[in-house]
């Protein structure tokens, strides 16, 4: 089996996309990869160079070259910073797509393995609520709290490490479908993505959606067909696990009939608006999945442009708290959404926000990038929880369960007194506070 290759199938990066980078070099202070490393083979250009010479037939992809674009977080804060326009998270999508095509490749094992669990657990709800028992049972049980108490100290740092990024299962998951709120005189008719962990790991976050929704008079709808966004797979490169995805989503919010797909978690939200990039090629679905990406809506955006709604105004309470806000890339820098976190939190009476000084640098979660590259994760949040001690904030906003996950892992391993929570939760607690 050949050990380097090219480029194949219908995912190839596009001359036209490549064509865009001027190599200013604008965009290698954005990269935390860059930062972190100073090589320019694991900066934005970097990575741009190498996809250009594999797409035009002057290097193959080797290994090592792989270990490179693998090494990306896909923040997406190079494409922030690019004063060119490159589309670099599509550009690097495509680039493993088109290894992960080539089926004369034995995949690098991570590879193999990440697309493995991605297709048979991930996208698979019951799959998914079975291999989580152990966790969920770990954590009820008491023995989580146990390890990360008493036991801490004893753990060797590699396992302590990944422990701290357990999620705490103690709470019962939000797998509701179906109709969630009937106002009496509906505004709008709205549908909630229920995604793949997010409901089974932070099921707060969609209860606080769907209050805030419901105090906005929107119909809330969650179409129980609906199933995993694929972000996750896009990101690892499997296109065609991504394709499936999208199609069987905009199929169930199609039928739902809504006004707007609302999702909670910036990633999903991101894949989701581009969807139309995924299937551009398809004669079938082209034309629907660019009408689905301009229904999606990440509920911040929703909510911050309804904010003076008197239903949802004259109710909020005083929140006595001290946050900082950690732009979620996926938020910042794939949807362009940097104000709607910052227009709801300063709506809520007493809540204080102190800004890090980089709030849009990568936490270093990246989906399954903690797991498969934690060092460079571990190194990516080492500068994050800097940036937060800094603040003082005794809570930690974030647009994004990845996100969360990560800087609850931050927050275990620096022993600092600080909760993470979505900014939806801050404004639902907000409600709570006047009811
Ligand atoms: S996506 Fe993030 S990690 Fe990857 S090259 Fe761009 S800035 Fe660097
Ligand atoms: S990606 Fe953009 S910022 Fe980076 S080198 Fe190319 S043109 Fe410059």
């Amino acid at each position: 089996m050949a050990d380097t290759l090219s480029f194949v199938g219908p995912d190839i990066p596009s001359a036209e996309d490549l064509r865009n980078c001027i190599h200013c070099g604008f965009c290698l202070p954005a990269c935390p990869t860059y930062i972190a490393t100073g090589h320019e083979l694991e900066s934005p250009r970097g990575r741009l160079h190498l996809i250009e010479a594999v797409r035009t037939g002057r290097v193959e992809a080797s290994s090592q070259l792989l270990g490179h674009l693998d090494l990306c977080l896909q923040c997406r804060a190079c494409e922030t910073a690019c004063p060119s326009a490159v589309p670099y998270g599509r550009i690097m999508e495509d680039a493993r797509a088109s290894i992960m095509a080539n089926p004369a490749r034995s995949q690098p094992k991570s590879w193999w393995l990440r697309g493995f669990v991605l297709r048979n657990v991930i996208a698979r709800p019951r799959v998914l609520r079975v291999a989580l028992f152990p966790a969920r049972l770990y954590s009820r049980s008491g023995l989580q709290r146990l390890v990360r108490g008493k036991l801490a100290s004893r753990l060797p740092s590699r396992l302590a490490r990944l422990e701290s990024l357990a999620p705490d299962l103690r709470r019962s998951p939000y797998r509701q479908r179906g109709s969630l709120t009937t106002p009496v005189a509906p505004k709008a008719r709205v549908a909630l993505l229920g995604g793949c962990v997010h409901g089974e790991f932070f099921p707060q976050t969609h209860e606080a959606t769907v209050r805030v929704l419901d105090a906005l008079d929107c119909e809330v709808v969650a179409p129980p067909d609906q199933g995993c966004c694929g972000a996750l797979h896009q990101h690892a490169g499997d296109a065609s696990a991504g394709r499936d995805l999208a199609r069987r989503n905009i199929e169930a919010f199609k039928r739902a009939g809504v006004d707007a797909v609302i999702v909670n978690a910036a990633g999903c939200g991101a894949a989701m608006k581009e969807y139309d990039h995924l299937l551009r090629d398809d004669p079938v679905w082209a034309k629907r999945a660019e009408q689905f990406s301009a229904q999606v809506k990440d509920v911040l955006e929703y909510v911050a442009d309804r904010i003076d709604e008197p239903s949802l105004r004259s109710r909020l309470g005083a929140v006595d708290l001290d946050v900082t806000l950690q732009d979620s890339c996926h938020l910042a820098h794939a949807q362009g959404v940097r104000d709607a976190p910052r227009t709801i939190l300063g709506a809520i009476p007493g809540l204080r926000l102190s800004e890090m000084t980089t709030p849009d640098r990568c936490c270093g979660s990246a989906g399954l990038y903690s797991a498969v590259q934690p060092e460079m994760s571990a190194r990516v949040l080492e500068a994050k929880m800097d940036d937060v001690v800094g603040t003082g904030a005794a809570v930690i906003c974030t647009a994004n369960p990845g996100c969360t996950l990560q800087l609850q892992a931050g927050v275990r391993r620096r022993g600092v007194d600080a909760e993470v929570q979505h900014v939806i939760e801050i404004l639902s607690q907000s409600l709570n506070e006047s009811a």
